[in-house]
């Protein structure tokens, strides 16, 4: 078995054989042409066969991966209409007394270089389209055809590369996976593999296709973008396994999308979802989220090489709100120490770091830090329904000096006329067992609490999560566990105040009742969890004791 890895741009598993693509890249030999005129009117039809040609691919689109992604199709026809486009060609015919093949293929490396320079992804990724449309005109110019392939069976499609035109002119009834040796995520090809739901990996390097020929068995895993040659046979098992699992996931995600988090007898719950990357809102969306229910805000931090700055704090959170359109976003402020360190932190190291100077410990000694996340946060809170959350509380006097400092930088933005949200909540987790015991205090002090089951679970326990050594010993339905979240959830409501849970064991559906008796108000789990729980929410019938 030999593995490759590349970027899984469409999350699904295939098992089958692999069908090697072959591009017919038109070799164009530049020629000197004596009638300008004539060589100007082929080019004219081949134009002209080509726009033929981009319009019933897009009608194909348009019935197999919808409107918005067809739309690429519409843009292609516009770019052979570019003015400049085409002025470059003309031109070279004209003044080089060069064949359209070879104007086209240089006005096309001329382009697609340019457009490869570019700082912006998305503008980087329109060079496959330059090529992509050039290639059609080439080949109308000689009259082929690039994107026939002689595909039978449903295979797995691998290719150096695809163009958007090649990738939809597959016969997608035939195509069980696609693989590319090269590619961006952006490219339109990927988001035509999203749309079109075939699990698709890119990126997989040269020596990937140097590996392979055309009916090697292959499993791609579009998931992990892992693709495995000739598997041996735990792997197969391990993916079938997986296969299984995710188009469980995806039927249930058909019939529970869309449907209400209410129990038998109408008990109404949210279930939102946790994400740690601004890339993730996809999937919060995708499985029906109604909310994020925490957003862990140091992956900022952790994927940067010095201290983010409140412009780029701002952005992000800005992103997550408005693509999430007035649904409910509880953002996390930074929670850095212990596992996750960062160099240009300076931490010492720790003997305990669990127990030692980590999230809201930082934040409070180096109030710098935590002003520039507040103030990126609350100016982000115009754009949308926020939610700000402190990690690891354990007195009421900690919390009292996050809630003046929360004061002083709305003072600020105030006086700066800088606008942002006067609804914004303020929330804490409950993490610490001390959290819990004082609940009726730090109640009366917020809008909501969220308990952190992970961190609650190993202070309670005293167990620590990164020791796989512990783990027979950790008892996640602990009766001490279960008391710290009733206690919370009483409290929080005495003081008007709501209540969710946002550790991973909100997603354990053996729980999800005892939950609901508690009166948990929202659930937020990893976003694939979400329709799982939706389901234990609606077999759930609490008029029954
Ligand atoms: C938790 O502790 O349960 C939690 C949600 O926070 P994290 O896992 O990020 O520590
Ligand atoms: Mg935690």
């Amino acid at each position: 078995m030999t593995t490759f890895t590349g970027k899984g741009v469409y999350g699904a598993v295939a098992i089958g054989k692999i069908s090697v693509f072959k591009k017919r890249d038109a070799e164009v030999k530049r020629v000197r042409i004596d009638d300008i005129e004539r060589e100007k009117q082929r080019l004219e039809h081949a134009k002209a066969a080509s726009m033929e040609q981009l319009s019933e691919i897009y009608e194909k689109a348009l019935k197999e991966v919808g409107e918005t992604n067809a739309a690429i199709f519409e843009i292609h026809q516009m770019m052979l209409d570019d003015d400049d486009y085409n002025e470059s060609i003309i031109t070279m015919i004209e003044s080089q007394k060069v064949n359209a093949e070879y104007a086209v293929a240089k006005t096309a490396d001329n382009f697609a270089e340019m457009f490869s320079s570019m700082d912006d992804a998305y503008m980087k990724a329109r060079a496959a389209d330059i090529r992509d449309i050039s290639n059609r005109i080439i080949s109308n110019l000689s009259g082929e055809r690039s994107e026939e392939t002689a595909v039978n069976e449903k295979v797995i499609i691998c290719a150096s590369d695809l163009a958007p035109s090649e990738t939809v002119s597959l016969d997608k009834e035939k195509v069980l996976a696609f693989v590319t040796a090269h590619g961006s995520s952006n490219s339109h090809t990927a988001i035509l593999a999203r749309n079109m739901n075939i699990p698709a990996v890119i990126g997989t390097g040269d020596d990937f296709l140097a590996a392979i020929k055309d009916g090697d068995a292959a499993i791609v895993d579009g998931f992990t973008g892992e693709v495995f040659i000739d598997p041996d046979e735990e792997t197969r098992a391990r993916l079938l396994k997986k296969q299984a699992d995710d188009e469980k996931q995806k039927r249930l995600l058909q019939e529970l999308k869309g449907k209400e988090n209410i129990t038998l007898d109408g008990t109404k719950v949210h279930i939102f979802a946790n994400i740690g990357s601004v890339d993730h809102i996809g999937e919060v969306l995708l499985n029906d989220a109604g909310g994020i229910g925490l957003f862990r805000s140091e992956f900022l931090y952790l994927e940067s090489s010095d201290y983010p700055t409140e412009e780029q704090q701002f952005e992000a959170y800005k992103k997550v709100l408005e693509t999430m359109a007035g649904k409910k976003v509880i953002i996390r402020t930074l929670d850095i120490g212990a596992d996750k360190k960062v160099d240009y932190f300076n931490l010492k190291r720790e003997e305990n770091p669990a127990l030692g100077y980590r999230a809201i410990r930082i934040c409070l000694t180096r109030p710098e830090i935590f002003k520039t996340q507040l103030r990126a946060l609350y100016r982000a809170s115009f754009y949308g329904n926020l939610g700000i959350m402190f990690p690891m509380i354990t007195s009421v006097s900690e919390l009292e000096k996050i809630l003046a400092i929360c004061a002083e930088v709305r003072a600020e933005l105030k006086a700066e006329s800088v606008e942002y949200s006067e609804d914004t909540e303020l929330g804490i987790m409950i993490e610490t067992p001390a959290a819990a015991l004082i609940s009726d205090q730090l109640a009366q002090m917020v809008d909501f609490f969220s308990v952190g089951t992970n961190d609650l679970t190993q202070y309670t326990l005293a167990c620590d999560r990164q020791n796989p050594d512990i783990e027979p010993f950790i008892d996640t339905h602990h009766e001490a566990i279960l008391t710290l979240i009733r206690m919370s959830a009483e409290n929080a409501h005495k003081h008007g105040a709501w209540i969710g849970i946002c550790g991973e064991l909100a997603a354990d559906t053996s729980l999800t009742e005892t939950f609901l008796r508690m009166g948990i108000d929202e659930l937020s789990v990893a976003p694939t969890f979400v329709l799982k729980v939706r389901e234990a929410v609606r077999n759930t019938d609490l008029s029954k004791s």
